[in-house]
């Protein structure tokens, strides 16, 4: 049944993840530092697990052409969002039956952008300096995130009790700006989480990663290192799909279920964007040799991760969007009592997160390039496949609760979570 819009309420959020406040305490914290840590560890023909050298000069992380090459990085992809271009979108329903439209015109972003960083180039604009103050870049970001999930937190308190997050209504102020307190935070139009999701971490990445590979050329007297150049191909291909099936993010967790809290906001503006670099940064800053059939496996490595990512992530998408789409009608499902029936078959037959199989694949294709040498060009497939084993655990209790014995069936049908016959 749907409910009427005024009669939805948002109950106090009893069940607490992630620790609850002591854990987001920690969280608040130790993520910027880990960000900030782990560069500070793998800069200019250095990388490794040693103690870091701590810079007490202010200097060495504040800077103010920093502060506004990031800022207006943030306010370009901004002003691309409220372009009136590209199709508007339904969201998944509310709980008040509603559905939010999306404007969907990542790709362009994603095409403006690289035309604009061409244009940088061509014009000889320094843009090296994203490298060369790479640190206080990395502290813009965090200092942006902390006043912008501020912000939201304060915009959540003083608006209507339905547009708050399920999942971040306890009353705990620590928890509730790390978890999210509001589901979808908008000005106007313009959705805050939509937008930060996508735009300026996802596509910032892809221009630090083209910073490096600039650099690397020209440094090689106009030869592309193979090693860098093929993760830089990868991650492009990586963002460009991310940004061409936009509107698939709307049947994903951060948008249906999770509040945009530090958590996103951080996660989306500096963790993207900072860390899942640091192999590109590695491989401009150090000469790794690799065989060519060493690339060439590499290469198939990540084909096989993308093909499966995209295959069950597009399944999903379209069996979401329309379960009569006669191209999937070949695929068992079984119902449940929300009206919503759940894919048995197919790629979501094959584990229960096959999508993050695939992504867990991409990962380790990413970072073989580098070599052995140092852990910390495989810190993002450890954490990657950590964050995603406690994300499926995270999603298996929410749909275990949406969909009960409909839930259990599906898993004695696929028991393995992510990795068939491991885990
Ligand atoms: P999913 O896309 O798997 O979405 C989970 C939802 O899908 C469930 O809540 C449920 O929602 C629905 N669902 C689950 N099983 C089935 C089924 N058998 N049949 C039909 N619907 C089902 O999870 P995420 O949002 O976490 O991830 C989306 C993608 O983003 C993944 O590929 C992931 O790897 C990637 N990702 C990447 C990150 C990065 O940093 N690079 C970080 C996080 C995710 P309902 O039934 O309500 O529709």
């Amino acid at each position: 049944m749907m409910e009427e819009p005024e009669k939805v309420r948002i109950g106090m959020t009893r069940s607490r993840e992630f620790g609850g406040a002591i854990g987001s305490f920690f969280m608040v914290l130790g993520l910027p530092a880990g960000v900030l840590g782990l560069n500070i560890l793998c800069s200019q023909n250095k990388c490794g697990v040693q103690m870091p050298k701590i810079s007490t000069n202010w200097q060495t992380y504040l800077d103010k052409e920093a502060a506004l090459i990031y800022v207006g990085w943030f306010l370009f992809q901004a002003f691309l969002y409220m372009l009136p271009i590209g199709k508007v979108v339904n969201g998944q329903p509310l709980k008040s039956g509603h559905r939010l439209q999306y404007r969907c015109n990542g790709f362009f972003a994603l095409i403006v952008s690289l035309m604009a960083f061409t244009g940088a180039v061509y014009m000889k604009y320094p843009i090296q300096v994203v490298h060369t103050k790479f640190i206080q870049l990395i502290t813009s970001g965090i200092i942006f995130s902390f006043v912008l999930s501020l912000l939201l937190y304060i915009k959540a308190r003083r608006g209507p009790n339905a547009s708050l997050a399920p999942g971040g209504n306890t009353g705990n102020f620590l928890y509730d700006f790390f978890i999210g307190h509001e589901l979808n935070p908008r000005i106007g139009s313009f959705d805050l989480k939509f937008f930060c999701e996508l735009r300026p971490g996802l596509i910032g990445w892809l221009m630090i990663n083209l910073v490096f590979l600039t650099e690397a050329y020209q440094k090689n007297n106009g030869v592309l290192p193979p090693g860098l150049t093929m993760v830089v191909v990868f991650q492009a291909l990586y963002v460009a799909d991310a940004l061409w099936f936009e509107d698939a993010i709307l049947t994903t967790m951060d948008i249906i279920h999770d509040g945009f809290g530090f958590m996103l906001v951080f996660g989306d503006l500096v963790w993207v964007p900072f860390l899942y670099c640091l192999q590109t940064k590695f491989l401009a800053e150090n000469d790794v040799h690799l065989f060519w059939y060493c690339l060439a496996a590499i290469g198939v490595l990540n084909f096989i991760g993308y093909f499966m990512f995209r295959g069950s992530n597009s399944q999903k998408n379209e069996f979401r969007k329309n379960p009569y789409n006669p191209t999937l009608s070949h695929l068992e499902t079984i119902p449940t009592t929300t009206g919503n029936r759940l894919l048995v078959s197919g790629w979501w037959g094959l584990c229960r997160k096959p999508n993050y199989l695939g992504d867990i694949i991409m990962s380790i294709a990413w970072s073989l390039p580098c070599g052995f040498s140092t852990p910390i060009v495989w810190f993002y497939p450890i954490y990657f496949t950590i964050l995603l084993i406690h994300r499926q655990r995270r999603d298996e209790e929410v749909c275990a609760k949406k969909y009960k014995a409909s839930w259990d069936r599906y898993c004695e049908r696929v028991p393995y979570r992510i990795f068939p016959k491991i885990y």
